[in-house]
């Protein structure tokens, strides 16, 4: 009985889907800080830690604040066909033609970057800590969201082609199997980004144009594969619970050719060249000039309170990846 009540909470807890997952999110945070100039890296390595535990701290927040869900996407195909020709990228052009509403309906993530973008921006001004690390932190999960296929995509979580599920497939499974022994982060140095605007647009683009691969391999694989063998009951952070075998992980990472590592570098690279810009943009203040290094106690609360809501992990508002 008791073995039973663990499958069941388990099986619960898999479904609590996140963008990357808690651990992809982690990684590209914590790779971004390796691209940096030693102007940055003496700021941002000893903050390392802080910027792998937070960069999940927005999906945390889709549990209390409303307006969280549609920063982590874009159902971009609401907008016609590729290359959604329709659809403006400038905010002002866009809401004039679609009103803010429906595009809040549809998500706004390659826009929301752009707000991070200026908020990290403001943070390297004011020579403020605790702003340009959180910021820092939340600027790379929102650009981590961008670089995924399916956050591009109305049909999220394979919902309308009977794949449910394929969402945390995609972005969670296969990294946590293989982001370890098979992946490589050495990804170079980050850029300065002239153009952020069309620069985040052209990873989610990407994004777009793969949904169709991310969806149809693994609808061929699901047909070749032994049913019985597509699902077992494997350990994932420490505990048992029903997932997508590693076999059939293996089978539908070989099928996408290197996609997710693929997207992985490019999150990587995007978050440093991001952070890199914000600084430039700033006027390269000295980082080491700052003395404070610490979260206010009403900042830690905060943090307190957002791990409180990710452990309930119930009531994900508007629309969640499960
Ligand atoms: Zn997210």
């Amino acid at each position: 009985m008791k073995t039973l009540f663990c499958f069941t909470v388990c099986l619960c807890t898999f479904t609590h889907a996140y963008c990357w997952g808690f651990f992809g999110h982690a990684q590209i945070n914590h790779y971004a800080v390796y691209l940096l100039p030693t102007d940055m890296i003496v700021l941002f390595k000893p903050a390392q830690t802080f910027l792998e535990e937070h960069a999940a701290d927005p999906d945390k927040r889709r549990y209390a604040v409303p307006e969280e869900g549609p920063r982590h996407y874009i159902d971009i195909d609401h907008y016609g066909a590729y290359p959604f020709p329709l659809l403006p990228h400038e905010w002002e052009k866009a809401v004039a033609t679609y009103t803010e509403d429906s595009l809040k309906a549809h998500g706004i993530v390659p826009w929301h970057v752009q707000v991070m973008l200026a908020r990290l921006t403001r943070s390297f001004r004011d020579l403020n800590y605790a702003e340009i690390m959180k910021n820092s932190a939340e600027l790379g999960h929102y650009i981590a969201d961008a670089h995924v296929p399916l956050h591009a995509s109305s049909n999220h979580n394979g919902q309308l082609t009977q794949q449910q599920g394929i969402h945390g497939f995609w972005e969670s499974r296969i990294p946590e199997l293989l982001a370890a022994s098979d992946f490589d982060f050495v990804v170079g140095k980050a850029v300065y980004l002239d153009d952020p605007g069309s620069f985040i647009w052209d990873r989610v683009l990407e994004s777009a144009h793969a949904t169709d691969s991310v969806l149809s391999f693994e609808k061929a694989l699901n047909d070749s594969f032994p049913a019985a063998s597509k699902y077992a009951f494997e350990e994932r952070n420490g505990k048992t619970v029903k997932q997508y075998s590693s076999a059939y992980t293996l089978a539908y990472n070989q099928k996408l050719q290197g996609m997710v590592e693929r997207r992985m570098r490019q999150s990587i690279f995007a978050v440093a060249s991001f952070w890199y810009t914000a600084w430039v943009d700033a006027g390269q203040p000295d980082l080491r000039k700052l003395k404070e290094k610490n979260f206010s106690a009403d900042e830690m609360s905060t943090f307190d309170w957002l791990n409180q809501l990710w452990q309930k992990g119930t009531g994900m508002l508007g629309r969640g990846e499960e």
